[in-house]
């Protein structure tokens, strides 16, 4: 089986989620005996390059000209479907991240592949090649088999452990041939979140609801979530009526995550914030409503008002960080 995975990186940093999808690469990869081709497009220093060695990639393939400066779909699923024809790929592994979600559908259009995207499962190919992917917003889970001979599959952020399997990657400059005539789109502007941790990213997450009253009262999630090193989150009515930025809502509609801790403070817990939160190791609700739909998905739930309550914990994890 011949792998082909996307490392996809900000600024010339590659992304967490690059480094899973190589350790999920090169774990399938030493299952079958085979090899693993990570693409890097844009412009990342040469020893970044070789780090995709450190999570298990063989052959390291660079696409970086001008065309790659800024990211648009189109030219950046034409390369990848270039390095899977230059490789022979049968099977490209992408993560579900913004950019992810743009590339992995008109790779698969490109190369004529079946493609599964969410993926939350290792394959099983012991009778073909299934994965399973959550659907109906986390709700339930289902079983695809793909039966293409190439196979596109985009792997759920945060889902997959990152595993060092030192290799030492050879570096390949790849030249895909675009010129600005290939690309129908151009990106005009980037407006970049200002959140110190990427909620992406983050391990740990403060949330906060339509219970915290106001945006005059976040100081208290954010100095939780500074205190802790957390990421800020927030409900959806939160981001529509502008107390926070909508690059921090987070649900069905907004940001899927999957962070180690996620606290949720004046959050009721409805079906559509639960979908893009659910799937984080630890849930902590607080909420004076004991009987708020929330506590019955959280781990550990504090019945209470959130004014009390918060700046209780804000000095418990000051004292305990100091100590
Ligand atoms: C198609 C669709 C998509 C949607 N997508 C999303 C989405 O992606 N993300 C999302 O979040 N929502 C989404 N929603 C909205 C969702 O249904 C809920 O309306 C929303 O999540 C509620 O936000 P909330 O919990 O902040 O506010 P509320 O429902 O108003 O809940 C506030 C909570 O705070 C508690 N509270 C009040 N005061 C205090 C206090 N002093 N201390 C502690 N607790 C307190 C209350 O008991 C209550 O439980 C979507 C809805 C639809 C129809």
């Amino acid at each position: 089986m011949n792998i082909i995975v996307f490392a996809e990186n900000q600024d010339g940093v590659f992304k967490k989620s690059s480094f899973e999808a190589v350790s999920y690469a090169s774990q399938i990869a030493a299952q079958h005996g085979s090899q693993v081709t990570a693409v890097s497009i844009g412009n990342v220093a040469a020893e970044k390059l070789a780090d995709l060695g450190t999570y298990g990639a063989d052959v390291v393939l660079q696409y970086n000209s001008d065309i790659f400066s800024q990211f648009t779909g189109e030219a950046y699923s034409k390369a990848l479907a270039h390095a899977s024809k230059h490789k022979g790929a049968d099977l490209i592994i992408i993560s579900n991240t913004y950019s992810g979600k743009m590339i992995a559908p008109r790779v698969a259009a490109k190369l004529n592949a079946g493609m599964v995207s969410g993926v939350i499962s290792m394959p099983d190919t012991s009778n073909g090649f299934k994965v399973k992917r959550s659907v109906f917003s986390g709700k339930s889970f289902a079983d695809v088999s793909i039966n293409t001979s190439v196979k596109v599959i985009s792997i759920t952020p945060n889902s997959f452990s990152i595993v060092e399997n030192q290799k030492a990657a050879s570096v390949e400059t790849m030249d895909a041939g675009l010129t600005t005539t290939d690309i129908n789109t151009q990106t005009v502007e980037v407006a970049r979140a200002t959140g110190k941790i990427p909620l992406t990213e983050a391990e740990l997450v403060v949330s906060g609801g339509r219970g915290m009253k106001g945006p005059e009262n976040w100081h208290l999630i954010e100095t939780l979530a500074d205190t802790l090193g957390a990421a800020t989150a927030c409900s959806k009515p939160v981001s529509d009526i502008h107390w926070r930025p909508h690059s921090e809502h987070v649900g069905q509609t907004g940001i899927t995550i999957k962070p180690n801790l996620y606290i949720a403070i004046g959050i009721s817990g409805a079906i559509q914030h639960l979908a893009g939160v659910s799937s984080s190791k630890v849930i902590v609700a607080i909420n004076k409503d004991p009987e708020a739909p929330f506590f019955k998905a959280a781990d550990y739930g504090i019945v209470g008002d959130a004014f009390e309550v918060l700046p209780k914990i804000i000095e418990a994890a000051k004292a305990l960080k100091s100590a």
